[in-house]
């Protein structure tokens, strides 16, 4: 799983906050919801946010209060929702709680880590009403990814498991975490991605918290950052496959910046959903709810917005001080609160709190210098 995924266009992951209206309770309407379903896991991923334990943690969502909790999500939205966790698939009632939400009318989507695919299971999302799932693959051969994953057999049991998704119709996309390793791996990510039949490929950038603190060596500076993003934007030119730079703010800007050079307008005739959507949503069109009810901007920025056990959700949606924060252009702090791409980028503010301890600073793997600054 990756824990801040905001997938997309398109597609069952769409997000497009720039394109509607504000909700009518004042806060900007809710896309994308990440719900850590459980913090159980079979993997123990070395750059895992949630730190995942094979049993689930106590407190945990009951069925009853995960239902309570879906019942409340139209009321600041029409958000899609990431079945997430640890594993998704860990948790026993998870089918009966996206069969819920689909039955509220709302879009699912789930983000497994791949190895507890089943033929039944993958069966089972297809008819509860799973639209897509996403599979990190992080290299493209099976050392490698089972390296960074920390755990033996995990690339050929997620290829196992894609295989199973197929047969059972569930579409599917591929989602790489970028570090120092599998930088000049790309492309052959890419034609793993490809080959397979994968609806999208998502890149994201590192967020050094959790288990990912540990490798602080694996951060790529905000120079290659600059590289890989400018590689990303000519990279996707070559295919029609849907390509995301996600957790990657700047690309936003990069893109616009491009494009500018190029004398090609940022329309979605040009750049699909891209042109609509912002670099970072949390707070503004995305949040994540943990797997004991803690809401929070993403799952890499462990602030504590309010829990569901004990504020009605869309109360905290509305109302929470880092959600206003992030939806208040003045409350950013440095060059990304006077930088004119802000409106499209707003800079990762999970990096800025692991890597300053002030979550409106500005974004520390931005090499950009606002003119306006
Ligand atoms: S704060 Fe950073 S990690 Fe979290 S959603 Fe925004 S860009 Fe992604
Ligand atoms: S300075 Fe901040 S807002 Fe501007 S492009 Fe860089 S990260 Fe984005």
């Amino acid at each position: 799983m990756h824990p801040s995924q905001h997938p997309h266009a398109s597609s069952p992951y769409s997000s497009s906050p720039h394109a509607s209206s504000p909700s009518p309770t004042g806060a900007p309407p809710l896309r994308l919801i990440a719900w850590e379903v459980t913090r159980a896991c079979n993997l123990a991923c070395k750059h895992c946010r949630a730190e995942a334990m094979p049993e689930p943690w106590p407190g945990e969502l009951s069925t009853a209060e995960a239902k309570a909790l879906i019942d409340t999500f139209p009321e600041t939205g029409s958000p899609i929702i990431i079945f997430t966790g640890g594993e998704p698939l860990m948790r026993a009632d998870v089918f009966e709680l996206v069969r819920h939400a689909d039955s509220r009318g709302l879009r699912c989507v789930m983000a497994p880590n791949g190895t507890m695919i089943t033929p039944e299971n993958a069966r089972e999302m297809k008819d509860s009403g799973i639209q897509r799932c996403s599979i990190s693959i992080d290299a493209p051969e099976a050392a490698a990814h089972d390296a960074f994953r920390g755990v033996p057999g995990a690339f050929d049991k997620a290829m196992r498991g894609i295989g199973y998704l197929k047969d059972a119709g569930v579409e599917f996309q591929i989602n790489t975490t970028v570090t120092r390793n599998n930088l000049d791996r790309f492309k052959d990510i890419f034609k793993l991605a490809e080959g397979l039949g994968a609806a999208a490929w998502h890149i994201f950038l590192l967020v050094p918290t959790g288990r990912a603190a540990q490798l602080g060596t694996q951060v790529i500076s905000a120079e290659e950052y600059e590289e890989v993003l400018n590689w990303f934007y000519d990279f996707r030119k070559t295919t029609s496959m849907h390509l995301k730079a996600t957790c990657a703010p700047h690309y936003y800007r990069i893109m616009r910046q491009r494009a500018k050079a190029e004398g090609v307008a940022v329309t979605p005739d040009t750049f699909g959903m891209d042109a609509m959507t912002r670099g970072c949503l949390g707070g503004t069109g995305f949040c994540f709810i943990s797997a004991v009810g803690q809401v929070q901007p993403c799952g890499y920025l462990e602030l504590d917005c309010g829990n569901v056990k004990t504020t009605p959700f869309p109360e905290i949606w509305r109302t929470s001080k880092p959600f206003l924060q992030f939806r208040d252009k003045s409350a950013y702090e440095g060059k990304c609160g006077v930088c004119e791409y802000h409106r499209v980028c707003g800079g990762c503010r999970a990096r800025a709190y692991t890597m300053s301890g002030n979550y409106m600073a500005p974004e520390p793997l931005c090499s950009y210098e606002p003119s306006r600054g």
